[in-house]
């Protein structure tokens, strides 16, 4: 017991030096080992649709997904690519003084695309000074062993991270939600990803759905815990304009998490999970203005983290306090 403690408070200290005084081991710190100084992301947009959005296999639209594909849609969304990593890359070098970047490719699925314009697109986006690495978002379907060939190609040369949307381990909610993929296709996908290639691999997990329970949370925990992932990526879900989910919602079939709920489940989910897996963020922020329906409290994005972080600190929680003390 007493070398529990000790270890346990080892780790405690070890977090509020590692952690940057955060209640969870941010994403900020995997890159600042990777690359000795903070890398900011420039997102781009190369791709338009998705499996799901052409209905493949009889897929419909994700429940929660916004006609831009979930991701944060820019003005230069329309230009082409050189000309959004130029524009992005400026505006974040002036506003925080950045040098270092990775070209974030993130709206719709960007494994959805003939293999010659992802090499043509991977091209373009090293070709600029300061870029250090790309961040691909994909999902777990929607891979073939040319991509990861192409992945491994790239990431001799450069830092590659692969995005994988699994939002959920749990085969109701992905049907609910009208995922397209099961649980199985996520584990093979995690699999023949870490398998096959070097990539830094990081899943989106998607918290708030009907009838999920505390449990799930611990499960959820304990599954990312096995898995060989370095990041994860957490958002509750929001309903936005235009989405599948807007429809339940004005129908009174859904019902948005409220914030404390999603703080506590938050919190469970955190403490249950591994201290060596970095996190992204712990929220989801609806990109576009007046794009939010509900719940109101997710409208202010540091307003919302930040309430996220004191609850963590008043409740004396952080990642990896219950998976220290088992
Ligand atoms: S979330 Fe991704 S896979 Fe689902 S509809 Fe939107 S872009 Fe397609």
């Amino acid at each position: 017991m007493i070398d529990i403690l000790i270890v346990s408070y080892a780790n405690q200290f070890l977090m509020k030096t590692d952690w940057l005084g955060l209640p969870f081991n941010p994403i900020s710190a995997h890159y600042k080992k990777l690359f000795g100084r903070k890398v900011y992301k420039v997102p781009v947009a190369v791709v338009e649709t998705c499996p799901n959005r052409e209905g493949l296999r009889g897929m419909e639209t994700c429940l929660f997904c916004d006609v831009w594909g979930s991701a944060a849609r820019s003005e230069a969304f329309d230009l082409p690519l050189h000309a959004q990593i130029e524009k992005y890359k400026t505006h974040i070098q002036n506003k925080f003084k950045a040098q270092d970047f990775l070209v974030y490719f993130q709206a719709y699925t960007n494994t959805f695309t003939k293999l010659q314009s992802l090499r043509t697109h991977f091209d373009i986006a090293l070709s600029f000074d300061g870029i250090r690495g790309l961040v691909v978002g994909t999902r777990p379907d929607c891979l073939s062993k040319a991509v990861l060939e192409l992945w491994n190609e790239y990431h001799q040369k450069s830092f590659v991270a692969v995005e994988l949307g699994v939002q959920s381990f749990f085969d109701d909610q992905l049907i609910y939600m009208k995922r397209g993929h099961d649980r199985l296709q996520s584990f093979k996908a995690i699999e023949q990803i870490s398998k096959k290639t070097a990539v830094d691999l990081g899943i989106h997990l998607m918290f708030g759905w009907p009838g999920e329970t505390d449990q799930q949370m611990i499960e959820t925990a304990r599954i990312c815990n096995d898995l060989p992932i370095t990041n994860i990526k957490l958002h509750h879900v929001h309903v936005l304009k235009d989405t599948g989910l807007e429809h339940l919602y004005a129908q009174g079939k859904f019902t948005p998490i409220e914030k404390d709920q999603y703080a506590q489940r938050l919190q469970i989910f955190l403490e249950h999970l591994s201290p060596r897996i970095y996190i992204h963020r712990l929220a989801a922020h609806a990109s576009r203005k007046n794009e939010l329906i509900a719940p109101a409290w997710t409208g202010h994005k540091m307003g919302t983290h930040q309430f996220l972080i004191d609850w963590l600190n008043q409740h004396q929680a952080f990642q990896g306090k219950q998976f220290l003390s088992v």
